[in-house]
């Protein structure tokens, strides 16, 4: 079953964060001028993502992503070279214009349950330790990235191997959390 790529951070098993860990700096991949992103905290939960939105590195099925709150990232080098990869998405996916690396994705929505949150690829991290992806989302959408519909059983398979539970939106707890948010907002629940 190790045949099944899903990305190449956990291909060959998902490797433990390091407790404690107070954070990172992010390189994009572009060899001169690189921008390069701090990140002043561990990432708040991280997962692998099959969504046509969010960065994959290049062969890989799924992106892995996580977030953090957004007063903890900072853009330190190259700022220049970041651009927003769809102004409409409730996820502002800063990219680098040059290498197409997705830097930081801040939520500024108001009133979302994930405002103030930005979303990040720990992956460019140059020092391992960031907690490390507990789940896989969106899992079907790999679909719309033209994986071969037949596929599917073999990478749901391969998640819960690697100990990634496979889901087809977020987490049950993340939509907990959205639903209790929007019921709060809503008034039906105090
Ligand atoms: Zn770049
Ligand atoms: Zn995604």
């Amino acid at each position: 079953m190790a045949s099944v790529s899903i990305h190449p951070s956990v291909d060959g098993g998902v490797k433990p964060g390091k407790a404690g860990f107070a954070g990172g700096t992010l390189t994009c991949h572009c060899k001169t001028d690189p921008v390069v992103v701090q990140i002043g905290s561990d990432c708040l939960h991280n997962h692998v993502c099959g969504c046509t939105k969010c960065w994959k590195p290049a062969g890989a099925a799924f992106s892995m992503v996580s977030v953090v709150t957004s007063d903890n990232v900072k853009v330190m080098q190259n700022g220049d070279k970041l651009a927003v990869v769809d102004a409409g998405a409730l996820i502002q996916r800063h990219a680098c214009k040059v290498c197409g690396v997705h830097m930081h994705g801040p939520v500024t929505r108001p009133n979302h349950p994930f405002t103030g949150l930005s979303f990040i690829h720990t992956e460019l991290s140059g020092t391992e330790g960031f907690a490390a992806p507990t789940f896989a989302a969106f899992v079907s959408s790999v679909i719309e990235g033209g994986t071969d519909p037949a596929k599917m059983d073999g990478i749901r398979a391969r998640l819960s191997e690697l100990g990634l539970p496979p889901y087809d939106a977020l987490s049950p707890g993340l939509m907990d959390y959205i639903a209790t948010f929007t019921a709060k907002a809503n008034g039906v629940l105090k």
